[in-house]
């Protein structure tokens, strides 16, 4: 059987129309991927965050036919607006949701209701029973509020005995960090499939935000392709390419469950890597 390969975007910014991304979803779509999932106000961004990443997914799903996954951030949502964003989503024919407790948003005080993605979760299924399919985030490099990978892993179990059916994890550019994590989840019976997330990276800027945000730590051998190639975007972006197909070929051979690409709305990097990993699924 083949091993999903899907493709993770972000809504265009609220002072942009929100047909701009379409003819990105337009090439995307073109690529066959299984799903193509959508953020909502990742990094911590704007109140009406949940309506712009809505309009996107339901486009994947009722213009474009592929499957969309709608991120659903619960920190600032009360019971009701997620009771009605659930609606929302079985309206639009949207049954794949990645639940996530979702960045916090500067000088906002969060809701009471979701304190973390697993009580989300544990809602969804109260609320609709199996009408959803659920993924939730996982962090082979331990979530950055984390005291400890133990702890961390604790935490994933109870959110995956929540009702999890599939997890997705944070980048990262070390496979050996998600060898380590995926032998320790299945030792505490973390049982459903990993994807594993995987970033191409193209902008040296966008690796040192990336690592300022979600902590991934970066081998010598990708630091020292950015002390030759960050200050040239061109080199940088192929090379960036080719190390995530690096990632991506270990993965397969070393029976991944899936590959989730961030492809940041980047169709070209999205075509180059689908081009080579449609022989290798
Ligand atoms: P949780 O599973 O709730 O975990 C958060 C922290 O709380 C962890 O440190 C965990 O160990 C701890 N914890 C969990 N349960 C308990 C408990 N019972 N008691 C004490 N501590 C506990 N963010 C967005 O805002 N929008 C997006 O679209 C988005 N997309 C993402 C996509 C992917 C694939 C990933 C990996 C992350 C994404 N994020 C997004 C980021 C995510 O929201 C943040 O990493 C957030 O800080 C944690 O979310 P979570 O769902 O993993 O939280």
């Amino acid at each position: 059987m083949s091993v999903p390969f899907s493709f993770e975007v972000f809504p265009p910014r609220k002072d942009m129309p929100v047909d701009v991304i379409y003819n990105t979803l337009d090439q995307l779509s073109d690529l066959e991927p299984e799903f193509i999932s959508v953020t909502c106000g990742a990094g911590g961004s704007s109140a009406n965050a949940g309506a712009r990443m809505l309009e996107v997914a339901s486009a994947i799903k009722n213009k474009y036919n592929r499957r969309s996954v709608a991120h659903l951030p619960c920190i600032n949502l009360s019971r009701d607006e997620v009771a009605d964003m659930l609606i929302e989503l079985d309206r639009a024919d949207i049954h794949d949701i990645l639940a996530l407790r979702g960045d916090r948003v500067p000088n906002v005080e969060p809701k009471e209701d979701f304190p973390h993605a697993a009580d989300l979760i544990r809602f969804i299924r109260q609320q609709t029973e199996r009408k959803f399919k659920v993924y939730a985030a996982c962090y082979p490099e331990v979530h950055t509020e984390a005291p400890d990978f133990d702890t961390d892993l604790k935490h994933l179990k109870e959110k995956v005995d929540a009702g999890v059916d599939g997890l997705i994890t944070q980048l990262f550019f070390d496979n050996n960090s998600f060898y380590y994590f995926r032998d320790r989840a299945r030792a505490i019976g973390i049982d459903v499939p990993i994807e594993a997330g995987i970033m191409p990276v193209t902008k040296k800027q966008q690796v040192e935000r990336m690592v300022n945000i979600c902590g991934a730590t970066l081998p010598i051998k990708f630091r020292r392709i950015l002390d030759k190639y960050g200050d040239n975007d061109d080199a940088l972006r192929e090379a960036g390419i080719v190390y995530a197909l690096n990632q991506i070929v270990d993965l397969l051979a070393n029976g991944v469950e899936g590959i989730h690409l961030y492809v940041m709305n980047n169709v070209y990097v999205a075509r180059r890597i689908s081009e080579t990993v449609k022989y290798l699924l």
